[in-house]
């Protein structure tokens, strides 16, 4: 089924993202770990990619579980940057010949490998030129795009940003999903600036439960996140001590959601990291709010 299809206006739903593994012998383990979130019936699941295609056989083979066996319509994530164009393309079909109707178009992260390496011979430079190619292969993929409520971090400013973003949503995006960020206001300023520039597509808010001190440091590298002080301070008091932190990172990943569909957000997209137990005790905490 189309993720485009299933985004309620009205009531709140709920849809977890999960990884595949890096090798074959921990592909088990992820497997059930999966399949457990998938049996909580969320809207749907997304499975990420490693950049640099890796990993992308598990992908395939994460999604196709979940969507063939649990029926949970399934978005698989595909990047573009380092990749040949045969290649890609290859990916496209096979995901189709899956029965994968939705694809998360991406470029990738630039590695420093890749920051240094000649970009003339690149047959991709940005998402929009993956997007162009799923819509040339099949028109009817669901497309979903990422955005940055804090900017991407190699954007000079958040209004060429937005200009690019804009394109890459033209070129056949059928929804976006941001990435993470603790501060809601953050979200509603994005969602004026992009609906003032002609974004008209759903937005679906990634929220990431931070259930491990450790995990603090890693997820602001990687998305360039803005602490507020009621995070900071959580951290501050419960980092060192794993049960209290991951139930305090449950609630306030709780709280996010419902100040989120307070304000009329009605589709919440939470980085579940395979972790079964999380997704689960969100789901629980939003009991009367989702039915
Ligand atoms: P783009 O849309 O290409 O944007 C990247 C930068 O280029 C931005 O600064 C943008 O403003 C600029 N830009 C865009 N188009 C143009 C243009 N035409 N000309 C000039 N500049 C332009 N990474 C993975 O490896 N695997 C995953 O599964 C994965 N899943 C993700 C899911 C979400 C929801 C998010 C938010 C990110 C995910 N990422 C994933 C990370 C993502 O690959 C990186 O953030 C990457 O740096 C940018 O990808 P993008 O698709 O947003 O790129």
């Amino acid at each position: 089924m189309k993720i485009s299809e299933i985004l309620n206006k009205e009531k709140l739903t709920i849809s977890f993202e999960v990884f595949p593994p890096k090798t074959n012998s921990n592909f088990e383990t992820v497997k059930v770990a999966t399949e457990e979130i998938a049996k909580l019936k969320p809207a749907f699941m997304s499975v990420t990619y490693g950049a640099g295609g890796g990993t992308s056989q598990y992908t395939l083979d994460i999604a196709k579980n979940i969507n063939n066996n649990y029926s949970v319509p399934t978005l698989a994530h595909l990047t573009c940057v380092s990749s040949t164009k045969e290649t890609v393309r290859q990916k496209i079909k096979d995901i189709k010949a899956a029965g994968i109707e939705n694809i998360m178009a991406l470029r990738g992260d630039l590695t420093p490998e890749l920051e240094n390496s000649d970009r003339s011979t690149w047959d991709y430079r940005h998402a929009i030129d993956l997007i162009r190619d799923i819509k040339a292969i099949d028109e009817d993929f669901c497309i979903g795009g990422a955005c940055y409520p804090e900017i991407h971090p190699e954007s000079e400013n958040q209004k060429e940003d937005i200009k690019y973003l804009k394109e890459k949503v033209d070129a056949g995006c059928d929804f976006l999903t941001t990435q993470m960020f603790f501060d809601n206001n953050l979200l509603y300023n994005f969602l004026y600036k992009i609906r003032e520039a002609g974004i008209t597509v759903p937005v679906i808010p990634g929220i990431m439960p931070i259930t491990n001190g450790n995990q603090v440091a890693r997820a602001i590298k990687l998305s360039g996140s803005f602490m507020p002080q009621r995070f900071k301070s959580l951290v501050d008091k419960f980092g060192t001590n794993p049960d209290a932190m991951k139930q305090a990172g449950i609630a306030y990943a709780t709280d996010q959601i419902i100040d989120l569909y307070a304000n009329g957000i009605t589709n919440v997209h939470v980085y579940s990291m395979n972790k079964p137990e999380v997704a689960e005790k969100i789901q629980s905490n939003l009991f009367d709010i989702l039915d």
